[in-house]
């Protein structure tokens, strides 16, 4: 509106404080949301942002959207967004929740995630009583992958899997989620409400801020289902689809309220807090001298940043060696993580791990552009060669490096690590002699925080020895083979030249 015009109109209605003015879309349409006309979910993302101005919790709200047509309701709402997995919304609402107690969180879902991928957890989010709130639109359909059925559909409603209309024979009978949850004991309060009228959608307003409020009093878990036309999917005009929210729609889904336990309930209190970092070692029954103490000195790597996969098959030990890497960080007090990844198959399926070793904070523990690779075998050479950064290591156990999976950007150093393990009595300890060549590349661990991390993994005595031997020949095996200088970009801290 013009300054013209604003001084001869009093603003009565405007957007709600908690929308972004602007909407961060592409430019042309950074003043409409991407919902289709006549869909639902922009009411109820009104009626959403209207209860958290009422209620004064913007800087509280966390909202939750996951999987959906309302994916991208972040580029709305001013709160705290996080993006779930599709039908996990209520599970990251728990640790959002949990962990920040004083936040409002409200886990905004549809149909197709909350009633079918992600049943298990609504169930037991509700059954635990969270003290959070879902908004549950339900439209009967999964609208954002096409239009297939989902338990929601209704009897004899087409889909692009049930085309010939939803048989109770062949695909059950429609899920009534809210009638399911309310047979639970902690709900506190679960109601269901329509988009079909003018009516419908006044009393919607207010269950919505209704279950929003509850959370803010501390009373638990409330859900709010709502009856949301879908006009795209249900190929409908927008005027009939509202229609058919309020006469098909509501036969099978009755509104009104499902459970109210409001009166009867006090605010939760918690009865544990999560422990101090000072009470996890006593929890764990961690002794005190076994407590990290090993000090990175002023010698050793000063900026540690690995980012290493580890690759090769089942049984080849690939993921001990990403677990002494990340134990050895542990101990030399570094922020570490280790995210093993395999196959059904534990013995000669493939099989790999993502290690960080970091004297920042570990963002995530991804490794997806390692600055080391550890390939074990051929196969895993192939698959993640072209991804080492430029610059990096890729560490080969294998007389030949083929010549297809050459780069000139990267460092290599392929030897047959298996062969080198068997002259010291086993070959399977080619995961520690490789192990053994990375630790002498990049400088980044102490030996006692090594020497500390495989006594805690590794319980036999003759393997521990034959371990020891492996990692040190690992060692000399680098020094034999390499003097060249080493990238000071990649692995600040280490020595640039290698002493032969
Ligand atoms: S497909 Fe349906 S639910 Fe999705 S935005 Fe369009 S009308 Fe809304």
């Amino acid at each position: 509106m013009s300054s013209a015009m604003e001084s001869d109109y009093e603003v009565v209605h405007s957007k709600a404080k908690v929308f972004y003015e602007t909407y961060a879309r592409k430019e042309e349409l950074q003043h409409q949301t991407h919902y289709c006309p006549g869909c639902g979910h922009g009411i109820v993302h009104k009626m959403l942002a209207k209860a958290i101005d009422e209620l004064g919790i913007q800087n509280q709200t966390v909202l939750i959207s996951p999987v959906g047509c309302s994916v991208f309701a972040y580029n709305y709402f001013d709160v705290g967004n996080i993006q779930a997995a599709h039908g996990r919304a209520p599970a990251v609402a728990t640790a959002a929740k949990r962990s920040h107690p004083h936040s409002i969180v409200i886990s905004y879902q549809g149909d197709g995630d909350l009633s079918a991928i992600g049943a298990a957890e609504i169930l037991h989010a509700a059954n635990r009583g969270e003290n959070i709130t879902v908004l549950f639109v339900n439209n009967a359909i999964y609208s954002m992958t096409g239009g297939q059925a989902a338990p929601t559909t209704l009897l004899g409603q087409k889909s692009t899997t049930t085309p010939f209309g939803r048989n109770a024979a062949n695909e059950g009978y429609p899920l009534r989620m809210s009638e399911l949850l309310a047979t639970l004991d902690a709900p506190v309060y679960i109601e269901r409400v329509g988009l079909g009228d003018n009516k419908q959608i006044a009393q919607a307003g207010r269950a919505v801020k209704r279950a929003v409020e509850n959370q803010v009093r501390g009373l638990g878990f409330s859900m709010i289902e709502v009856l949301s036309p879908c006009p795209t999917i249900w190929k409908m005009s927008a005027v009939e689809a509202q229609h058919w929210v309020r006469d098909v729609m509501e036969k099978t889904y009755p509104l009104g309220v499902v459970c109210d336990r409001t009166k009867d309930r006090e605010p939760r209190v918690a009865t544990n807090h999560a422990p101090s970092l000072e009470e996890i070692p006593a929890i764990l029954g961690i002794e005190h001298e076994d407590l990290p103490h090993i000090p990175i000195t002023s010698n050793e790597a000063s900026h540690v940043d690995l980012h290493v996969r580890v690759a090769g098959f089942g049984g080849q030990g690939v993921l001990l060696l990403g677990e002494v890497l990340a134990e050895a960080g542990l101990d030399a007090g570094l922020e570490v993580s280790w995210l093993p990844s395999y196959g059904p198959e534990m013995r000669s399926g493939t099989s790999n791990c993502h290690v960080r070793v970091s004297n920042e904070p570990i963002d995530s523990p991804l490794v997806t552009v390692p600055n080391f690779l550890i390939a074990m075998n051929e196969p895993s050479l192939r698959k993640f060669d072209l991804s080492v950064q430029t610059g990096g290591w890729v560490i080969y156990n294998g007389d030949v490096f083929p010549d297809d999976c050459e780069r000139e950007d990267v460092n290599v150093l392929a030897l047959n690590f298996t062969q080198a393990a068997n002259e010291l009595g086993d070959p399977r300890a080619a995961n520690m002699v490789m192990l053994g060549a990375l630790l002498e590349i990049s400088g980044a661990l102490p030996q006692p925080s090594i020497d500390e991390a495989l006594h805690r993994l590794v319980k036999s005595e003759r393997w521990y020895q034959l371990d020891e031997r492996a990692l040190a020949r690992g060692r000399e095996l680098y020094r034999e083979t390499h003097k060249h200088p080493i990238d000071q970009d990649l692995f600040p801290g280490t020595p640039k030249e290698v002493a032969v």
